[in-house]
């Protein structure tokens, strides 16, 4: 809808033209209101870890405390920090990625290998084993072995996040048409129909009463897509509400051709 007001009608002749430019913000607004939304989420996230941090650091300086106490306060200040710490590292994950500044050398890599690793940092967590089953033979595949580390961290972090009443999470790699695919699979509350759809939209997050307590951003898998698409890969998942979910990412696999010749020594 629009209006157009002429001061003075009279002083129109035949000859006036006039130029009018339409400008479609619909993109625009949208891409605002994300940012308005990616800046309210953000300091809520950032501000929660930081005011418990501040708080227990306050206790002891202030305070005399027992040492058994002092061991728990410090265990909540470090945590805390890892969170901040992660947190931060998804917050510029996604600002790299919106800027376009996502470049890379794919390189071959044993996927076996990546995974290990971060199978490894998961080792410590108290509440859930990490159970890993690889083929014996290297699983081949080009990508970059940072973004691969970040989609297993955040899948796994899911798994272990969202069944709070399982002890055990399978992470598999299996070979499937000319792919090799990595499983996540946990057994814990499962998604939705409903939000199966929605799942991988920045900012998403399912809103049942089973995990209202749970923290998070909606930003983790949003993450995941566009890291494992950007290398070639794709990622889906198959879930069953309360029983649990299997997200798999899958890669080409790449053939390491193994080089041969021999080396001429030419003397001048
Ligand atoms: P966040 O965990 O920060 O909410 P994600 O983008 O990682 O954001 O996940 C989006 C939503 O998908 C979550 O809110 C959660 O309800 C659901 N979800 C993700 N992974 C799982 C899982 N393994 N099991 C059950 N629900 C999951």
């Amino acid at each position: 809808h629009f209006e157009i007001y002429l001061n003075n009608l009279n002083e129109l002749n035949e000859k006036d033209q006039f130029l009018f430019v339409f400008r479609d913000r619909t993109e625009e607004e949208a891409a605002d209101r994300l940012k308005n939304e990616f800046v309210s989420i953000v300091s809520h996230e950032l501000r929660t870890p930081l005011a418990s941090i501040m708080g227990f650091v306050e206790i002891l300086l202030k305070r005399e405390v027992q040492p058994a106490k002092r061991i728990k306060y410090l265990e909540t200040i470090h945590n805390e920090s890892i969170r901040l710490s992660s947190l931060i590292t998804t917050f510029l994950d996604l600002q790299r990625m919106e800027s376009g500044k996502q470049n890379y050398i794919p390189i071959p890599l044993d996927l076996r290998n990546v995974a290990d690793k971060v199978a490894a940092q998961w080792k410590n967590t108290q509440t859930h084993r990490i159970v890993t089953d690889f083929p014996d033979e290297p699983c081949y595949i080009k990508g970059d072995t940072d973004r691969i580390i970040q989609v297993l961290h955040n899948l796994i972090s899911n798994a272990v996040k969202y069944s709070p009443g399982a002890d055990l999470v399978n992470l598999r790699i299996r070979p499937e048409n000319g792919d090799w695919v990595i499983d996540i699979q946990d057994y814990g509350l499962g998604i939705p129909d409903e939000s199966k759809d929605q799942l991988f939209n920045k900012f998403y997050r399912v809103d049942n009463s089973d995990r209202r307590q749970i923290g998070g951003t909606g930003l983790g898998l949003a993450i995941v897509k566009e890291m494992v698409e950007g290398m070639g890969g794709a990622v889906s998942f198959q879930s069953k509400l309360g029983q649990g979910s299997t997200f798999s990412v899958s890669f080409n696999t790449f053939q390491l051709v193994p080089l041969s010749g021999k080396i001429v020594v030419v003397e001048d």
